[in-house]
């Protein structure tokens, strides 16, 4: 797909500077040069309208952060991220739930009103790409030091090297890499019509694209067929891959996929798809402008959103 990395968090060139990460001499030179970007529990910094919020090193907000994540190059700026999650709000932190989509903005009281923690969600469409590179890679990575704090192998507690992108343990010497799980999502099409469905607990009425984790042992385009025969019952022929997209919530990696359909009719596991339909393209777009009586699209930003867009456009080519 030629407009692949135009998805929200596609690439936008960031020199991830993997050559520097080794030299921690270096890294701690850069640290006081460059910027760091808070994330506090899963939340990036962002200003109300959309940028994100990057702060000095030894700035009073970063008090008690973990090491510092080294992110990359952003032209000369050394940029990185730091976990401030230890941090409680005086106000308390009730306002931030567990859920589909959380709205509420978190500030602190050592950085001006403008900023605070929010949503990734809430902005990303707001970021520049290079802005959502960095926020993607950041909140991915903090996520991980947060979740993985001891060896897999041992039990031992394990620490940060190579500037965040390694954990080695302390007693086992193990490294341990940061994770991406590989998910398909499948605009999948039969004719003039495309198959989504919505699963239980979305917002109501939103519906979307066929997904799914793939399994060990399993090429994208199998995982696909799988997918969907299990979710909806039915049979996927040809798979084309399409575009990826880094998805942070939490260390997903979705590749969007092309699947044709041989089969229409719809057998529903209930587990997973609370309801699945056969959408003309004519009807997709009014769903896609918000004017289905019934069906409401996929968030904007994601990549079923992307996929669902660029068919009614005839762009997957
Ligand atoms: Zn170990």
């Amino acid at each position: 797909m030629r407009i692949a990395e135009t998805v929200t968090f596609g690439g936008s060139g960031l020199d991830r500077a993997g050559r520097l990460r080794g030299d921690a001499e270096g890294l701690a030179g850069l640290l006081k040069a460059g910027r760091i970007l808070p994330v506090w529990r899963g939340r990036p910094l962002c200003a109300d309208g959309g940028h994100l919020g990057w702060l000095e090193a030894g700035h009073p907000a970063l008090a008690g952060a973990d090491a510092p994540v080294f992110l990359g190059l952003d032209g000369d700026l050394p940029r990185f991220a730091a976990d401030i999650s230890h941090w409680s709000p005086e106000a308390g932190a009730e306002a931030v739930q567990a859920g589909f989509f959380d709205p509420s903005f978190q500030t602190h009281p050592a950085l001006p009103g403008a900023l605070g923690f929010g949503e990734l969600r809430g902005v990303m469409l707001r970021l520049s790409p290079r802005e959502a590179e960095l926020a993607a890679t950041a909140k991915a990575l903090v996520q991980w030091h947060r979740s993985h704090r001891f060896c897999s192998a041992c039990g031992a507690p394990s620490a940060p090297t190579e500037g965040g992108w390694h954990r080695r343990c302390t007693v086992c010497a193990a490294q341990h890499f940061p994770r991406t799980d590989p998910v398909v999502i499948m605009l999948v099409t039969h004719g003039n019509r495309a198959l989504i469905g919505r699963s239980p607990g979305w917002p109501e009425g939103v519906h979307s694209c066929l997904a799914g984790f793939v399994e060990p042992g399993e090429t994208i385009e199998a995982a696909v067929r799988r997918e969907v025969l299990e979710e909806a019952g039915v049979t996927v022929g040809p798979v084309r891959y399409l575009a990826s997209q880094p998805w942070p919530f939490p260390a997903s990696l979705m590749m969007g996929c092309h699947g044709i359909a041989l089969t229409e009719e719809i057998t529903l596991d209930p587990a997973e798809l609370e309801q699945a339909c056969w959408v003309s393209r004519e009807e997709m777009l009014t769903v896609m402008a918000g004017r289905h009586p019934a069906i409401k699209p996929a968030r904007e930003g994601s990549i079923a959103h992307f996929l669902i867009a660029n068919w009614l456009a005839d762009r997957l080519d």
